[in-house]
C-alpha cells in the first residue's frame, strides 16, 4: 500500500479548466473572455516599456544573484507604501506602516491570513463579499478561518447591493476581519464611491471590524491616486490598524514575476515594528524571502521621475482601451436591439458581471466559440477591435 494511496484528487480550477477547453477547440475564431488578465489590442500580454527598459539595464549591469532580505528589496517596499498611502502621508511619517514585498497579492494574503490568525486565535472569522475572487475563500480556509460573506453585488440592478452590504457587516461579531476590494472588484466589476467607502468605513470603526482592503487592480479604473480612494480614506479615518494586499501583477503587466506586498497598519511606530517582526516570521516559515527581478523592476520603475510618469501613461493607455472597449461593447450591443447593457459602462476595471446567466454562457460556448465564465464574467480587456462585432453579436443573439 503506498504511503500515498489514500490522497484524493483535488478538485481542478474551474477558470484554468475553461482555459483548457478553450485551448482544445478547433473552431476558427474562437473568442476566450474567461482570462483574468490584460491582453492589448492584438490579444497579447504587453511588456511596458518602461519595465523593459530597466530589465535591459540590469541585464547589462550583470548583477550577482544574491538572497534579498525576508521583507524584500527596501527601495520596493518604500516606494510602494508611497504609493499606497501618498509620499506626504502622515502614517508613513510616523512610522505606523509595516510593509514587506511578497510573491504577488497571493502570497500577502496568505501572510496576512497567518499572521491574523495567529493574533486571533480559534475565534478567527473573516467576511467576504459575495461574490469574490474565488481564491480568497480558499487562502482564508486554508489558514484556519471560519469564512462569512456580505451582501455586495445586486443582480437586478447590475450593481452594488449598498444597504444589503451595511447591514450585513453591522451584524458581524467585533474583531472580525472584512475583506474589502480596493477598486475593479472581482469578478463583478462593481465599486463603492467615495461617500459609501466612508460609510462603510464609519461602520467598520464603530463594530471594532478589522478592514482587510485588496488592491490587485490599481491604477485600472481611473488612475493610481483615485484608485486608491479606499486606502487614503482609510488611513485619514483615524483607524489604529488596517490591511493592505497590493499587487503589481496588472498594473506592470508582469503575472509571472510575482511581485505584490503586504502592509500592515499598526496605532504607533512600535506597534508597526513588531508586527513586521511577525510578517518576517511569518514569511521565513513559509518561502524564506522573495525572488528579486520583478521587485528590482517595479522599484526601477518607480523610483525614476521620468520613468515614472512614463509607466503612468503606459498604464492609461491599458486603462484608455479598457473603457473604449466598454463603450463599443454597449453601443454595439444597444444597435443589435439587444436588452439594456448599458450598466456595463459603469463597472471598473478589466472584469464585468455581464449579467448572463449560465445556460447563455453555455450557448456562447456551443453555438459561437465564445468563452466565459459561468457566472457570466467577462473579461473586457479581451475584448478588441476585431472581435467586438462578433462577441456583441453572439451576446445579442442569445440574450434575445
Ligand atoms: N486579489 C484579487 C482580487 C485578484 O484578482 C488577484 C489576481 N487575480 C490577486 C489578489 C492576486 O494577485 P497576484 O496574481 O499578484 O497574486
Amino acid at each position: 500500500m503506498s504511503f500515498f494511496a489514500s490522497v484524493e484528487m483535488a478538485p481542478g480550477d474551474p477558470i484554468l479548466g475553461l482555459t483548457e477547453t478553450y485551448l482544445a477547440d478547433s473552431r476558427p475564431g474562437k473568442i476566450n473572455l474567461g482570462v483574468g488578465i490584460y491582453v492589448d489590442e492584438q490579444g497579447r500580454i504587453p511588456l511596458l516599456p518602461t519595465v523593459h527598459e530597466v530589465e535591459q539595464a540590469l541585464v547589462a549591469a550583470g548583477r550577482p544573484r544574491g538572497y534579498l532580505p525576508i521583507d524584500g528589496l527596501p527601495a520596493y517596499n518604500q516606494l510602494t507604501q508611497q504609493l499606497l498611502f501618498g509620499a506626504e502621508s502622515p502614517l508613513l511619517a510616523e512610522g505606523r506602516v509595516a510593509t514587506a514585498q511578497t510573491i504577488g497579492g497571493s502570497a500577502a494574503l496568505r501572510v496576512a491570513a497567518d499572521l491574523l490568525k495567529q493574533v486571533a486565535g480559534t475565534g478567527a472569522r473573516i467576511a467576504i463579499s459575495n461574490p469574490s475572487w474565488g481564491n480568497h475563500h480558499a487562502v482564508f480556509r486554508t489558514a484556519g478561518f471560519e469564512l462569512l460573506q456580505y451582501r455586495y453585488y445586486d443582480p437586478a440592478s447590475h450593481g452594488l447591493d449598498f444597504a444589503g452590504m451595511l447591514e450585513d457587516l453591522g451584524k458581524l461579531e467585533p474583531g472580525t476581519v472584512v475583506l474589502l476590494h480596493a477598486c475593479c472588484h472581482n469578478p463583478t466589476g462593481v465599486d463603492l464611491d467615495a461617500a459609501q467607502w466612508q460609510q462603510v468605513i464609519a461602520l467598520l470603526q464603530e463594530r471594532r471590524l478589522l478592514p482587510f482592503i485588496d488592491m490587485a487592480y490599481q491604477g485600472f479604473d481611473q488612475g493610481i491616486e483615485p484608485d486608491a480612494t479606499a486606502v487614503r480614506l482609510l488611513a485619514a479615518s483615524g483607524s489604529e490598524a488596517f490591511v493592505v494586499a497590493n499587487s503589481y501583477s496588472k498594473s506592470f503587466s508582469l503575472y509571472g514575476e510575482r511581485v505584490g506586498a503586504l502592509s500592515m497598519i499598526g496605532a504607533d511606530r512600535g506597534e508597526a515594528t513588531r508586527l513586521l517582526s511577525k510578517i518576517k516570521q511569518t514569511i521565513r516559515a513559509n518561502y524564506s524571502s522573495p525572488s528579486a527581478h520583478g521587485a528590482s523592476l517595479v522599484a526601477g520603475v518607480l523610483g525614476s521621475t521620468e520613468l515614472r510618469a512614463r509607466w503612468e501613461q503606459e498604464l492609461g493607455e491599458m486603462r484608455a482601451r479598457i473603457h473604449a472597449m466598454r463603450a463599443g461593447f454597449v453601443d454595439k450591443l444597444a444597435a443589435l436591439g439587444a436588452p439594456d447593457f448599458s450598466f456595463i459602462n459603469k463597472q471598473a476595471g478589466m472584469f464585468s458581471y455581464s449579467g448572463l446567466s449560465e445556460a447563455q454562457v453555455r450557448r456562447l460556448r456551443d453555438e459561437y466559440a465564445i468563452y466565459a465564465l459561468d457566472s457570466g464574467r467577462i473579461c473586457v480587456a479581451a475584448l478588441n477591435r476585431g472581435n467586438l462585432d462578433a462577441v456583441a453579436a453572439a451576446v445579442a443573439a442569445v440574450s434575445g
